[in-house]
């Protein structure tokens, strides 16, 4: 049996020239002169039928296989926060060893997540367990593509392309960092927070380029400081510092229009702030205001009117890099 990998590579490629009128024949040929393996024309057949696809099974090979989205950005940004990348340290035979997941107390928050994973990695959809017992939410899927992106710690090299893909995907990403992260206040300031510094530095920067402008990351709590879990109540001490930004008054509009929150009761709050300010009206039949976009209604279009439709934009880049691999 081939090597997954190549078999992708050559269906991907059987499909291409089928798609620019080669009979099979001809596509036979093309990949033995090529990457001189000798298809046989059931096998090709089948794959142009759709009978059979290397893609089945694990439908995401390896993160050249990933195509940037904002729900990629989403999970990236959701992992970059409260989301976790594991990786079992007793392995078993037959199971996958790594997980990505998330574990909240906010059905939605749960719900966006699992929804974001089942779309990028082309799986049926997943539903988000609950634990009547610790009243919260857990979300999580085995795929060693996602981990080998998201395992921690985060290499933001490897991760920018996928988030600064375009505007939306800038967007996708903050709305995901700001769901884990993110705070808003009963008077409605909008806090994020978060022991890596430089990552918030990056978190500004993005939020720079969208138009909102924040000061430098201040201490939120010293290292050392006793704190009580609100979810197990235990009692613990912080071993990192932490760290805050705030979205300043006069762009918090903004961050609602253009990011979004997807948890009801953060969201409520900062309309219950906008909507006091004159800033938002109050929708006559709807409890919430339509404004706030959800996480598919996310700005499309980048500065240069490239779309994104999860297609490779980067001519040159890595994305592109196994189209012109000949082997
Ligand atoms: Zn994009």
């Amino acid at each position: 049996m081939r090597p997954r990998e190549l078999r992708i590579r050559l269906y991907d490629e059987v499909l291409r020239l089928r798609r620019r009128g080669l009979s099979y024949r001809q596509i036979i040929d093309r990949i033995q002169s090529v990457h001189g393996v000798r298809l046989s024309k059931s096998h090709v057949s089948e794959w142009i039928r759709g009978i059979h696809s290397p893609y089945n099974g694990i439908y995401i090979p390896s993160i050249d296989y990933l195509k940037p989205s904002k729900e990629l950005s989403y999970i990236i940004g959701v992992v970059a926060g409260d989301g976790y990348s594991k990786q079992r340290a007793k392995k078993y035979k037959g199971y996958n060893d790594v997980r990505i997941g998330l574990t909240v107390k906010d059905r939605e928050f749960a719900e966006e997540f699992a929804g974001c994973l089942s779309k990028v990695l082309g799986r049926k959809p997943l539903k988000p367990s609950y634990s009547k017992h610790r009243g919260w939410f857990v979300v999580e899927v085995e795929s060693k593509t996602l981990y080998q992106l998201l395992r921690k710690p985060l290499e933001m090299d490897r991760l920018r392309p996928f988030i600064e893909h375009c505007r939306g995907c800038m967007a996708a990403f903050l709305r995901g960092f700001s769901d884990s992260e993110g705070s808003v206040t009963t008077d409605g300031r909008i806090c994020i927070i978060n022991t890596d510094k430089s990552l918030l530095n990056y978190v500004r920067e993005l939020l720079y380029r969208l138009g909102i402008e924040t000061a430098e990351p201040r201490l939120h709590i010293k290292a050392g400081t006793p704190l009580k879990d609100p979810r197990t109540h235990k009692k613990y001490r912080t071993n990192k510092d932490a760290y805050r930004i705030y979205v300043p008054a006069d762009s918090r509009l903004r961050f609602y229009q253009l990011i979004g929150l997807t948890i009801e009761r953060k969201k409520k709050r900062l309309e219950n702030y906008l909507i006091k300010h004159g800033l938002l009206k109050k929708a006559p039949s709807q409890t919430t205001p339509p404004f706030s976009p959800s996480l598919n209604q996310l700005p499309d279009i980048e500065h240069n009117g490239v779309y994104c439709r999860g297609r490779d934009l980067n001519p040159i880049g890595r994305f592109h890099r196994l189209s012109t691999t000949r082997l």
